[in-house]
């Protein structure tokens, strides 16, 4: 095939002991996956149904990469969340099937531009631009379901600059990881190099130039990057 100019490279996370990479296909996120969170959002948290949002493939960022401050927000917040990779196709499956699809987890940071976010929440408008900006997936080495075993349950915390601002359990959350992984099989027909956030805990909060963030899963490791100057002023 030929393009009128060269694509773009394939976006890509590392793996934890190994040269080879996860090729990126689409990152799911869950919204409100934790009751603390979802208060502090003022929501009332049910387990009606989980909702999700997307970022684009190229938004990840690797472990020990500076971000640069995004524009037109004044607000960026931070969200730690268990990110789950996933190496097999699913359509439609069961709770049952769900784990057979996991090839590993990461840390992640789900990036959101809050001011944005809480006037596309005032006037139903979509998150877009609050969640799916440039550089706004940041995401540890994968490390393999094979080392690490199912993750059911552990701490998972943030802190900026060395102070704790989000601590919390795997085992908090609302909607588990084989129910999300079942439930975004229902609406999409789920790909090898898809990638789920899984939601964050209570604490989140903003951060600017010059912060070093770093975030931390039991059993999976450390994700640390620095907020650098905006390239957009
Ligand atoms: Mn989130």
């Amino acid at each position: 095939m030929s393009f009128i100019f060269r694509p773009q490279g394939q976006p890509a996370v590392a793996i934890l002991h190994s040269e080879r990479s996860f090729p990126v296909r689409r990152i799911f996120c869950v919204g409100q996956n934790y009751a603390d969170h979802a208060r502090e959002m003022g929501s009332d948290p049910n387990r009606e149904s989980p909702f999700f949002f997307s970022k684009p493939a190229d938004a990840v960022v690797a472990n020990g990469e500076a971000i640069n401050y995004p524009g037109q927000t004044q607000n960026l917040h931070h969200e730690v969340e268990l990110v789950v990779a996933l190496d097999r196709a699913a359509l439609n499956i069961d709770t049952s099937e769900a784990s057979e699809c996991i090839y590993g987890y990461a840390v992640g940071n789900d990036l959101t531009r809050r001011d944005l976010q809480s006037s596309a929440k005032k006037i139903g408008r979509p998150w877009d631009v609050a969640k799916g900006f440039d550089q706004s997936a940041p995401l540890s080495a994968l490390v393999p379901i094979t080392e690490c075993g199912e993750l059911i349950s552990g701490e998972i915390s943030l802190k900026v600059n060395g102070e704790t601002r989000q601590a919390g359990d795997l085992s908090q959350m609302i909607w588990n990881v084989n129910e999300i992984i079942t439930t975004l099989s229902r609406l999409y027909h789920l790909q090898p190099g898809d990638l789920i956030f899984t939601g964050t805990p209570a604490g989140v909060g903003s951060v600017k130039p010059g912060d070093v963030l770093e975030a931390y899963i039991e059993g999976v490791g450390s994700l640390s990057n620095s907020i650098i100057e905006p390239l957009i002023k």
